[in-house]
């Protein structure tokens, strides 16, 4: 598996999907409360660890842990907006 959009849940990505490089300071860490069937698989509460790229000037990229979705949905990667 070689897609930059596809992160096993618990590990973070060490570049967003735009292939910004997220070393420290090129990130923004944050904590998203969510009711969806990713969130409530989380021990520690509902909701998703959030990393949103700071690397690049306006770079929409999100990464969510645990990934982002719901019953009937295709279990997909966090919200890859990039
Ligand atoms: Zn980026
Ligand atoms: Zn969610």
């Amino acid at each position: 598996m070689t897609s930059p959009l596809v992160y096993a849940s618990g590990s973070r990505p060490d570049r967003c999907a735009r292939g910004h490089p997220w070393g420290p300071g090129a990130f923004i860490l944050s904590w998203v409360t969510c009711d969806c069937e990713g969130a409530k698989s989380n021990p520690g509460g509902y909701g998703h660890h959030r990393i949103r790229c700071a690397a690049g000037p306006g770079c929409p990229s999100v990464w969510q842990d645990p990934p982002c979705w719901y019953a009937g949905m295709r279990k997909s990667p966090g919200h890859p907006e990039g």
